[in-house]
C-alpha cells in the first residue's frame, strides 16, 4: 500500500486529541515528501545527523521530533530547529539543550522518558528522578525548555496484558505529574505495534513508522 494510504488509514482511526508522529528514520526524502504531500507536518527521527539532513532538503513548515536517545555533545546541531525531544533522560542533557536553544532564540519541547519496561535496554527516568529534574533549581532557571510531559516505550513483547500494565503505569505517573504542573499537555506512548491500546490508555501522541512508510532494514 502506499504511503498515503497507510497515513490516511491510520488518521481515520485516531482520535482528534491524539497526534501522530510520522517516524521516518531511515526511510529516504522521497518518502518523507509523499507524506508531506499527503498532509503529514509532524515527523519523527532518532538520529541527529539524519534529521539535520532531512531538515535541510525539505520543507519548512515540518514539525521535527527527535524521539531517540540524545547524545549531549550532537545537541547543537539541532537546536535551531527541532520542535521536541522525547527522550529526556538527565538534567545535563536538559540544560545542554536549553544552552544550545538559547544560541538560536529557540523554545525547544521536552518530554522525560520513563522507564516502564522491564528490559534493561532501554533508557529512562524513574518516577522519582523526573520529579528531582522537574523541582531543580537549574530546571527553574532554563528559559528555552519546557518539559511539558512524559515519553515512555514498553515492553518488547507480544504479551498484550504487560504492554498495557506498563502504558497504564505511565498514565499514572502521568496524571500524578500534572496535578503539580498543570501545562503538561503531552503523553507520548504507542508505535505501530501497540498505538491503539496506547491510546486506550491516555496516550495523546503517538510515534509510528513501520505502519506509514513500510518495514526497516
Ligand atoms: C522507531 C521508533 C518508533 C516507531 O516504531 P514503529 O514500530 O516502526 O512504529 C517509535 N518510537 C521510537 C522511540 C522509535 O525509535
Amino acid at each position: 500500500m502506499s504511503i498515503k494510504t497507510n497515513l490516511d488509514n491510520i488518521k481515520s482511526t485516531l482520535p482528534e486529541h491524539v497526534t501522530l508522529v510520522a517516524v521516518s528514520k531511515t526511510k529516504p526524502v522521497s518518502d518523507l515528501m509523499e507524506a508531506y504531500n499527503a498532509g503529514q507536518r509532524i515527523f519523527g527521527e532518532n538520529k541527529i545527523q539524519e534529521m539535520v539532513e532531512k531538515y535541510e532538503q525539505m520543507p519548512k513548515d515540518i514539525q521535527w521530533h527527535m524521539i531517540g536517545h540524545v547524545q549531549r555533545n550532537k545537541v547543537k546541531y539541532m537546536a535551531k530547529f527541532v520542535s521536541f525531544v522525547h527522550a529526556v533522560d538527565s538534567l545535563k542533557l536538559l540544560e545542554e539543550i536549553n544552552k544550545q536553544a538559547m544560541k538560536h532564540n529557540n523554545l525547544i519541547h521536552c518530554l522525560l522518558q520513563l522507564k516502564i519496561a522491564k528490559e534493561d535496554s532501554k533508557f529512562g527516568l524513574s518516577k522519582e528522578e523526573a520529579k528531582k529534574i522537574l523541582a531543580s533549581k537549574s530546571y527553574a532557571e532554563c528559559g528555552n525548555v519546557s518539559i511539558v510531559g512524559l515519553m515512555g516505550m514498553a515492553t518488547f513483547t507480544e504479551d498484550q496484558s504487560i504492554i498495557k500494565s506498563e502504558f497504564q503505569y505511565l498514565k499514572s505517573c502521568y496524571d500524578e505529574f500534572k496535578l503539580d504542573h498543570p501545562y503538561f499537555h503531552t503523553l507520548s506512548m504507542g508505535m505501530s505495534g501497540d498505538y491503539q491500546l496506547a491510546i486506550d490508555c491516555g496516550s495523546n501522541m503517538i510515534r509510528v513508522g513501520s505502519s506509514i512508510f513500510g518495514v526497516r532494514k
